[in-house]
């Protein structure tokens, strides 16, 4: 399977950049997932908006979800994709944001997108994928994390968590673990986010083989926060950044 990566800022995107949001590709079938702050752009320098074949969005802050409106005016309005897109979040959230474009009260975004609940352990196919999402600890927002298979090959994407056993459990043996690092070791450490240290203690648990962090808040320098992970993990880590191109597994 192959990751690319559409955009990796923290919260909020610096100039010329992006927040969360990635495209992972197996065999022609195309999953969206997390849909951050000019992702949607991005994503059409890679493929059609038609050739996506189903959405996962790990919870409701703005940083990964933003994009999913202007993909649903370019689908709906602009028919540019089919109804019906099989779009995947946490319980709850499609609620709220059908709210942001209603007409007149009526959910049309439910036209284009069709919703499903990403529930804690319970596994859903997509295409050639087998994904199952486990519940993360973040503030007080429902959200998951996707373990991501295809083909014996395991991509681990943990959304926005604190140091959590669920975040283990989601990347035990994973080959990639795309792990939020919002933090640095000399940051406030709020327990609903990662520092790169704690991502990578995080994967030493779970055996991973590689660990990729994303995540980072535009305000710090990336090379700090790769060589503290390194520090935990070892040489196998990278910092994702808008455009990168990983096979996983491979
Ligand atoms: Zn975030
Ligand atoms: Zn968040």
């Amino acid at each position: 399977m192959k990751l690319t990566v559409l955009g990796a800022h923290g919260t909020w995107p610096g100039p010329g950049g992006e927040t969360c949001g990635y495209l992972v590709s197996h065999e022609g079938f195309n999953l969206w997932v997390d849909a951050g702050t000019g992702t949607f752009s991005r994503l059409q320098q890679q493929i059609a908006v038609d050739e996506v074949g189903a959405m996962l969005i790990t919870h409701g802050h703005p940083d990964h979800f933003m994009d999913m409106i202007p993909a649903f005016y370019a689908r709906h309005y602009g028919k540019m994709g089919a109804p019906g897109l099989p779009f995947y979040s946490p319980e709850g959230f499609f609620d709220l944001a059908a709210l942001l474009v209603s007409e007149a009260g009526r959910n049309v975004m439910a036209i284009a997108y069709d919703t499903r609940d990403a529930r804690h352990g319970v596994p859903f196919e997509a295409g050639p994928f087998r994904v199952t999402p486990f519940e993360m600890t973040h503030i007080g927002v429902r959200t998951v994390g996707y373990r991501i298979e295809a083909n014996g090959s395991v991509l681990a994407y943990t959304g926005d968590t604190g140091p959590c056993p669920e975040a283990v459990d989601l990347a035990k043996g994973a080959d990639l673990f795309l792990a939020e690092a919002t933090y640095q070791n000399a940051s406030n450490l709020l327990p609903f986010h990662l520092s790169a240290a704690q991502a990578a203690e995080h994967g030493v648990r779970a055996g991973v083989g590689r660990v990729l962090l994303t995540h980072i808040t535009p305000d710090l320098d990336p090379d700090v926060s790769r060589t503290e992970a390194a520090a935990v993990f070892g040489d196998a880590v990278d910092v994702a950044v808008s455009g990168l191109v990983i096979e996983v597994g491979e």
